[in-house]
C-alpha cells in the first residue's frame, strides 16, 4: 500500500522553489494590465501573449481557487502565462509541492465522496489545461509535465481512500 510508483521524469523540477503559491488569482491579477472587475470572481484585463488594444482576456477565479483564462482571440493558457512569466502550474493553488513531498499522504479524514469527486473533478480540468496546451503546439514546461503527474496521483490517492482496488 506504501510503495510509491516510480515515475520517471518527474519529481525533482520544481522542488526548491521558495514561491508560495496560495493565491494564483492575485499572481495573475498583478502581473496584468488594465484589470477590470466584472463580477464575483471576473475580471477582463489586456491579454500579454498577443497585440491586445482592448481588453480580450477574461479571468475567472473557480471555486477551487484556481485561475482561469481565456483570451477571446484564441491565445492558449500556456502562452498568456509565459508571457506573465508564470508557469501553467502557478494557476492552481497549493501545487507548487513536488511529487515527493506530496506522497501518499492520507486524504482528509472521514473519506467523503463529494469531496473526492470534487478533487477529480479539479485534477481533470487541470489535465485538460495542460492537454490542450499541448495539442495547441504550446511550449509546455516541466512544471506542468509533473502537475500531471500530480493529477494522476491525487486521484489514485482518492481511490486508495475509499478502499483502493479489490
Ligand atoms: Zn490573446
Amino acid at each position: 500500500m506504501q510503495t510509491q510508483k516510480s515515475r520517471p521524469g518527474a519529481g525533482t523540477a520544481s522542488a526548491t522553489t521558495s514561491r508560495s503559491n496560495d493565491n494564483p488569482i492575485d499572481a495573475v491579477l498583478h502581473r496584468l494590465e488594465k484589470v477590470k472587475s466584472t463580477g464575483p470572481g471576473k475580471w477582463i484585463a489586456l491579454c500579454p501573449a498577443h497585440d491586445d488594444k482592448r481588453p480580450s482576456l477574461s479571468i475567472k477565479e473557480a471555486e477551487d481557487g484556481c485561475a482561469l483564462l481565456k483570451c477571446w482571440t484564441g491565445c492558449g493558457a500556456a502562452e498568456i502565462v509565459s508571457a506573465l512569466g508564470l508557469s501553467l502550474a502557478d494557476l492552481f493553488p497549493g501545487d507548487r509541492r513536488s511529487l515527493h513531498q506530496h506522497g501518499t499522504a492520507p486524504m482528509r479524514r472521514p473519506f467523503d465522496y463529494r469531496d473526492a469527486l470534487q478533487g477529480i473533478s479539479h485534477e481533470a480540468t487541470v489535465a485538460r489545461l495542460i492537454v490542450s496546451a499541448i495539442n495547441r503546439g504550446d511550449d509546455v514546461d516541466a512544471d506542468a509535465l509533473d502537475r500531471l503527474a500530480l493529477a494522476e496521483e491525487r486521484i489514485d490517492d482518492a481511490l486508495r481512500a475509499a478502499g483502493g482496488v479489490q
